[in-house]
């Protein structure tokens, strides 16, 4: 992954931690699911163990045990209410257009802020899941 990309992503994921820590769903982790943990780009020769906690497994006691560079899905996905707020969107568009680059199959928050409205991220996955994980990937 390009230096650049993992900075994007490291900023993306200082920005969207507060969104998420106030959730409207009231869990923070809630988009969280072992199907998005099987798309983490861990680089060979580094090893991170399995919490497993709640079935999936990286996820351990206070949260996900990777940085936010080995899991750029889950780092980059913000649920579309949160756009709302025309400065944090602004950012968010800014460091974006620097992770679709290398990852163009990433949705945009246009697309985010259409299809996944409030706390219903899970639902949203699912529906999109064909979208963002090319079969080449999986
Ligand atoms: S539903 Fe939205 S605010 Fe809640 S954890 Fe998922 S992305 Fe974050
Ligand atoms: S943030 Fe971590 S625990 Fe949650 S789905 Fe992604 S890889 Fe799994």
């Amino acid at each position: 992954m390009k230096e650049s990309t993992v900075n994007a992503i490291r900023k993306i994921a200082e920005l969207t931690g507060p969104k998420c820590a106030s959730c409207p769903g009231g869990d923070q982790y809630r988009c969280c699911d072992k199907m998005f943990c099987s798309t983490v780009k861990i680089p060979s020769g580094i090893h991170f163990d399995k919490p497993n906690v709640n079935g999936i497994p990286y996820m351990g006691e206070k949260g996900c045990v990777l940085p936010p560079e080995y899991r750029p899905m889950c780092s980059t996905f913000v649920c579309g209410g949160h756009l709302d707020d025309r400065k944090f969107r602004r950012e968010y568009d800014r460091l974006m257009d620097k992770v679709r680059k290398e990852f163009p199959e990433y949705p945009d928050s246009a697309h985010l802020r259409k299809t996944c409205q409030g706390a219903f991220a899970p639902d949203w996955w699912g529906h999109n899941r064909k979208l963002l994980i090319p079969a080449s990937r999986e």
